[in-house]
C-alpha cells in the first residue's frame, strides 16, 4: 500500500515498538495512563507537529500527524491517550491571544505543559451542544463559572484545559449557537478551588471523567477570542480532529487486518489453515478495500486542510468511513480468531472495545450523516 511519509511513519514504528501488547493489556487492565509511551511521544517531538516553529513546534501539517497517529495505532498502541495534545492547542493558535499564544505554545513543543483536555459534552446536552448549562458569569476582572462536564478526557494528564461555557442565554442571540464561550483554564491552579474531577470507569481505558465547577473564579483573560464566539471557535477545531481520529480508525483497521490474515494462515482446522476458506477470508478482504477507500479520503481531507480550503464535508466522511472500515476489520478479527479473540493475550477484545469508541465520538455516525444530508445534498434541517 502506498504510504506517505515514509521517513516519519518508520520513526513512530520504532517508538511503538517498545511498548508492546503485554504494556497496553497492564495499563488497560489497571486503567492506568500511559505514561511513559506518552513521555517518549513528548520527547520526540511528534505531539507538537502542528505548533508553528515560530512556538517552537515542527511546523508540519494535518497530513504529517495523520501519519503518526495512523502508525501509533497500526502497532497496537492507542494515541487517545495523548491524541488531543497535538490538535486542541489549534483553538488558541488560531483565535487566542499572543500573550496566550507565548504562555502556552512553547510549553507545549517543549512537552513541559499539556492541553489535552477539552470540556464541551455535559450529561444533560450531550450532542447538542447549543444547550450547555455550564456558566460563565462576569464579576469583576473574573468570570465565575458553575456547570458540569461529563466525559471530559485526560484532564487528569493535563495542566490546561479548554472549556465552552454559556456567557448568555440560548435565547438571547440570534442563533441557538451565538452566547457560547471558550475559556484556557489553569487546572493546576484551579483543583479544589471551585473545581472537581471525578474520573467514570469505562470500558476502555481512556482516562475520562466526569468536571464539577462550582463558583468557580477565572481570570477574564483566560478568555479566548471573543465573548460569545466559542462554539464557531470550537468548530474550527473539529475538521483536524476528525481528520487525525479518522487516521487513528485507518490505523487500528491496519492493525485488525494484519492480525487476522496472519492468525487465518497459522491456525489450522480440518487439517488446512482457516484462511483456506473464503468463509474466513472475504470479511477480511472487505475489511481491507473498505479501509483503503478510506484512507484515500482521509489524504483528501487533510491535503484540504493544509491548503487551507474548506475540508468539512471530507473530514466528516473520512472519519466516518474510516471508523465503520476499522469496525468491521474489528470484527473480521474477533470472527477469525474464534474462542482465542476472548484472550487477553491476543489484544484482539482490548482493541476491539478501543476501536467501537469512534462511531460515538468525537462525534456519531447519525450527526455525520445529517451534516451530509443537510449540508452538502442541500436536504432540509432533521433537527
Ligand atoms: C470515551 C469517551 C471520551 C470522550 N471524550 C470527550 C472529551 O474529551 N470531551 C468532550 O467534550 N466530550 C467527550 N466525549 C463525549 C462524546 O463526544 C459524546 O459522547 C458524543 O458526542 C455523543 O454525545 P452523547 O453521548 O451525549 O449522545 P447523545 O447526544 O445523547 O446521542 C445518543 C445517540 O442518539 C443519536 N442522536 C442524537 N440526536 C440525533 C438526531 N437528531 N438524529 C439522529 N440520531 C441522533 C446520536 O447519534 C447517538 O447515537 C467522550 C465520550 C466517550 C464515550
Amino acid at each position: 500500500m502506498d504510504m506517505r511519509h515514509q521517513d516519519i511513519r518508520d520513526s513512530v514504528r520504532q517508538l511503538c515498538e517498545d511498548f508492546p501488547g503485554e504494556y497496553w493489556r497492564e495499563k488497560d487492565r489497571d486503567r492506568a495512563y500511559p505514561t511513559e509511551f506518552v513521555q517518549e511521544l513528548t520527547q520526540s517531538g511528534f505531539l507538537a507537529c502542528l505548533i508553528p516553529e515560530e512556538y517552537g513546534g515542527s511546523g508540519l501539517g494535518v497530513s504529517e500527524g495523520a501519519a503518526i497517529l495512523e502508525e501509533i495505532q497500526a502497532a497496537g498502541c492507542n494515541g487517545g491517550a495523548c491524541h488531543a495534545q497535538m490538535y486542541t492547542m489549534g483553538t488558541v493558535l488560531r483565535h487566542g491571544s499572543e500573550d496566550q499564544k507565548r504562555m502556552l505554545l512553547p510549553g507545549i513543543a517543549s512537552g513541559e505543559l499539556r492541553l489535552q483536555a477539552f470540556g464541551v459534552t455535559e450529561p444533560t446536552s450531550g450532542t447538542d451542544t447549543s444547550r450547555i448549562r455550564t456558566t460563565a458569569v462576569r464579576n469583576g476582572d473574573d468570570y465565575v463559572v458553575n456547570g458540569q462536564k461529563v466525559w471530559t478526557s485526560r484532564i487528569e494528564h493535563s495542566d490546561f484545559m479548554l472549556l465552552l461555557a454559556r456567557t448568555a442565554a440560548r435565547d438571547e442571540g440570534e442563533r441557538p449557537h451565538d452566547g457560547m464561550s471558550v475559556f484556557l483554564i489553569d487546572i493546576r491552579e484551579l483543583k479544589g478551588k471551585g473545581l472537581e474531577i471525578k474520573p467514570i470507569r469505562a470500558m476502555i481505558n481512556h482516562a475520562t471523567t466526569e468536571v464539577f465547577f462550582d463558583d468557580m473564579r477565572i481570570p477574564a483573560d483566560t478568555l479566548v477570542g471573543e465573548e460569545g464566539k466559542g462554539f464557531r471557535y470550537i468548530l474550527d477545531g473539529m475538521n483536524a480532529e476528525r481528520i487525525l481520529i479518522g487516521s487513528e480508525t485507518i490505523g487500528d483497521a491496519r492493525w485488525f487486518i494484519d492480525k487476522a490474515s496472519a492468525y487465518a494462515c497459522e491456525r489450522t482446522v480440518f487439517d488446512r489453515p482457516i484462511g483456506q476458506n473464503q468463509g474466513i477470508q472475504f470479511p477480511i478482504a472487505r475489511a481491507y478495500a473498505q479501509m483503503s477507500a478510506a484512507k484515500l479520503m482521509v489524504e483528501r481531507a487533510a491535503d484540504l486542510f493544509d491548503a487551507g480550503e474548506p475540508c468539512g464535508e471530507e473530514a466528516n466522511m473520512c472519519k466516518m468511513l474510516g471508523s465503520e472500515a476499522a469496525w468491521a476489520a474489528a470484527e473480521s478479527c474477533m470472527q477469525t480468531h474464534g474462542g482465542f479473540a476472548f484472550a487477553e493475550e491476543y489484544d484482539v477484545e482490548r482493541k476491539f472495545r478501543e476501536a467501537r469508541l469512534y462511531q460515538i465520538a468525537p462525534v456519531s455516525t447519525n450527526l455525520i450523516l445529517s451534516y451530509i444530508a443537510e449540508h452538502v445534498l442541500g436536504m432540509p434541517r432533521s433537527f
